[in-house]
């Protein structure tokens, strides 16, 4: 059994209080950890890759349990993805949250997993999410505890990948989070949580608490999210492809964002896409463009699961039956196919 290392532990009842706690708490040396389900945290302080000498619970703070699903939807850190994947509004509403939602590891995860720690996922790497004794064997490497990157020895930052499937769409779907600390507060798109760096792939300050997150109205917007894992019953995503788009009563396309997950170290948006599809039909013709146009954008690199080129080859497909999923066709088979990696 793995021990996890000593810790102080504290329980604020309030957002102020825990505000005031974190800013106090990250000062000090060993800094401070915010835990909400744990389910990324825990098993992290056990394998020493994160240490934090004090951990702030947020479960009693009852400020971080926003919903709001009038108009623009809001949804409090701390909203379990169990009770997103249970949401029959937000099925309708975001249906392509739902879906990364209800992608996330297990069931039991999801019990606890929330919405706030999905997005302040760590990233990962097969050289990082390791034991200590693993990590030891090898000298560490530069995200903790050493000098080198041992995916590109040459690389001067970490490359480690962003792994979390809500953040590709949340990005796409347009949201913002909300951010407090003991000083004030802001409030910043999800595009621009993220930095494409493995060891500082948030922008959150370490004395910030993200509140909540917001997306806007969704009237005439349709989503889909798509991943690429091993086990289709449990497993991180190793490409995951999020897509929403604005269509008009004529079903052309007025709006449309595209956003690719596990290919980088922060989810990454096909930026040409919209252009590309502006005043069309989700045609398969436009279809294929879109697929082409995400196609070089992604280049995963070989510290995760699964063979690097065949990584990136999946790419066109995944793009592809997002979309389709998007504009309403039956994609079971394709499901299928993904899931049973049979491409
Ligand atoms: C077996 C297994 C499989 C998994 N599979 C997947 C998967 O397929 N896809 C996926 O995306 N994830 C997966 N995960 C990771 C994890 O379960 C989820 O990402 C989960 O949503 C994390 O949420 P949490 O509340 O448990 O976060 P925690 O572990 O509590 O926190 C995670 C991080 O977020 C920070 N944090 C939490 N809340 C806040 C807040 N309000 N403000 C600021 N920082 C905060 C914490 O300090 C920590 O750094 C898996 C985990 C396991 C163990
Ligand atoms: S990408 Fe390099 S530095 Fe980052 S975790 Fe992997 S081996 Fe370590």
């Amino acid at each position: 059994m793995i021990r996890l290392p000593r810790f102080k532990y504290v329980a604020p009842a309030s957002l102020k209080d825990a505000a005031a706690q974190l800013a106090d708490a990250s000062s000090k040396p060993g800094g401070a950890m915010l835990v909400a389900g744990g389910t990324d945290l825990i098993p992290n302080m056990k394998r020493r890759q994160q240490v934090p000498a004090t951990v702030i619970g947020l479960r009693g703070v009852a400020e971080l349990r926003a919903r709001q699903v009038n108009g623009a939807i809001t949804l409090g850190s701390m909203t379990t993805l169990t009770a997103i994947v249970k949401d029959a509004e937000l099925r309708t509403k975001v249906a392509g949250l739902v879906q990364a939602a209800a992608q996330v590891a297990t069931p039991h995860l999801r019990n606890m997993a929330t919405i706030g720690g999905n997005l302040c996922l760590d990233t990962r790497c097969t050289y990082y999410d390791q034991s200590y004794e693993w990590r030891q064997a090898i000298n560490f490497c530069m995200k903790k505890d050493g000098d080198t990157c041992w995916v590109a020895t040459s690389s001067p930052k970490c490359l480690a990948v962003s792994s979390t499937d809500t953040a590709p769409m949340l990005q796409a779907l347009g949201a913002r989070v909300r951010l407090v600390s003991a000083a004030g507060e802001r409030e910043i798109a999800v595009a621009d949580l993220f930095n494409n760096d493995g060891m500082h792939h948030l922008t959150r300050r370490p004395d910030e608490i993200l509140v909540d997150v917001t997306i806007p109205n969704q009237t005439g917007w349709v989503s889909a999210y798509w991943k690429l894992r091993r086990r289709g019953s449990f497993d991180f995503p190793v490409a995951g492809v999020a897509v929403a788009a604005k269509l008009n009563a004529a079903k052309e396309v007025e709006d449309l964002r595209l956003v690719l997950g596990a290919v980088a170290s922060r989810p990454l948006e096909i930026s040409a896409a919209a252009a590309i599809a502006k005043g069309r039909k989700l045609s398969d013709e436009l279809i294929a463009e879109l697929a082409e146009a995400a196609y070089p954008l992604g280049k995963p690199m070989d510290n995760t699961d699964y063979e690097l080129a065949w990584r990136k080859k999946m790419i066109r497909p995944l793009v592809t039956y997002a979309l389709k999923d998007a504009r309403g066709d039956d994609t079971t088979e394709q499901r299928l196919k993904i899931a049973r990696q049979l491409i």
